[in-house]
């Protein structure tokens, strides 16, 4: 996906030109993995504005991954909410996807070191339906990766670090050079774990059923946020290992996350979803986005005018 230059970056503590947010090439981060990361989105709501999604939640989580890979953070939890909102408004953005970066920078060698600089920026940049109009409505077509997750006890999936990111890209790739739009990664035991970067719901008998976090997941905010809004709605959702073959039995299956929001998924490995009526996910598509339309009432307070 291209990316849509804005005018401002937010890099440790200062308002930078975009191209002046620059790194050097023996940053610690591109020599040993060592960043972690958000990726948020700001709606342009009706009501209150431009509004950012759950920011609380993504910073919390963004501290989190720091303090797992021993990355100090020389910035407050609530100076990096101030500066995601500020570069929203600075850029002029109505809707836009946020990056925030924590990474290890320049200083010393090798993965152990714990003298290197925290290097924090925050971006913001427009941004639209990640996988179109059209996949919203229809769905999409997945396939089961022949990559596994990363095993509990090796890379910590539910950490969000960049290096996290290279299975991403290898499941991804796969699946698209075979004609998919997404693939679905299995855990190290062979049960059902996530998309390359999207959590995953099952939908049977009326039950929502999604994998544990300890399936190697990472534990998507939007995955929270649609448990919580189907069972505001009524439905039965339980944290459940899933075997691959319940893909394939599902009535519907649909992936949640900030790129994907609530997508609904058509067919896995070319099997079609139970008859192709979606009145679960479409009735939480429908709740999720009214959040920003304003139809949802935002009863959680998820949503923080960028103003
Ligand atoms: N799993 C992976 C591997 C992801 O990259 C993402 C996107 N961050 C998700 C799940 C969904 O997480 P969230 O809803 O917090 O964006």
């Amino acid at each position: 996906m291209p990316i849509k230059e804005t005018e401002t970056i937010w890099h440790n503590g200062k308002l930078v030109p975009w191209a002046n947010a620059t790194t050097h090439v023996m940053t610690h981060a591109l020599l040993y993995g060592t960043c972690v990361f958000e990726g948020i989105r700001a709606y342009d709501t009706p009501h209150k504005g431009p509004c950012v999604f759950r920011l609380k939640e993504h910073i919390d989580r963004l501290f989190y991954s720091a303090r797992v890979y021993h990355i100090d953070m020389p910035f407050s939890e609530q100076e990096i909410i101030d500066a995601s909102r500020e570069i929203v408004h600075k850029n002029g953005l109505a809707s836009a996807y946020i990056r925030i970066n924590a990474n290890l920078g320049y200083g010393e060698v090798g993965p152990y070191t714990l003298n290197c600089p925290t290097d924090v920026s925050v971006i913001a940049f427009p941004w639209d339906t990640y996988l179109g109009e059209e996949a919203m409505k229809q769905g999409i077509r997945v396939c089961v990766s022949s990559w596994r997750r990363s095993a509990p006890g090796t890379i910590p999936a539910g950490v969000k670090a960049a290096g996290n990111y290279l299975s991403s890209r290898l499941i991804t790739i796969e699946a698209k050079r075979n004609g998919y739009v997404e693939g679905i990664g299995l855990a190290h035991d062979g049960t059902v774990s996530e998309g390359a970067g999207e959590n995953l719901f099952v939908v049977k008998n009326g039950r929502i059923i999604t994998p544990p976090h300890a399936a190697s997941i990472l534990g998507g905010i939007t995955r929270d946020a649609a448990i919580i809004l189907a069972r505001e709605l009524g439905y039965e959702v339980i944290e459940q290992s899933l075997a691959r073959e319940m893909l394939y039995a599902a009535d519907e299956i649909f992936l949640t996350g900030t790129a994907a929001e609530v997508t609904k998924v058509q067919s896995v490995d070319d099997i079609k979803i139970g008859t192709g009526d979606y009145p679960v996910s479409d009735s939480l598509q429908k709740i999720f986005f009214g959040l920003f339309s304003g139809e949802t009432e935002d009863k959680w307070d998820w949503l923080t005018p960028v103003e």
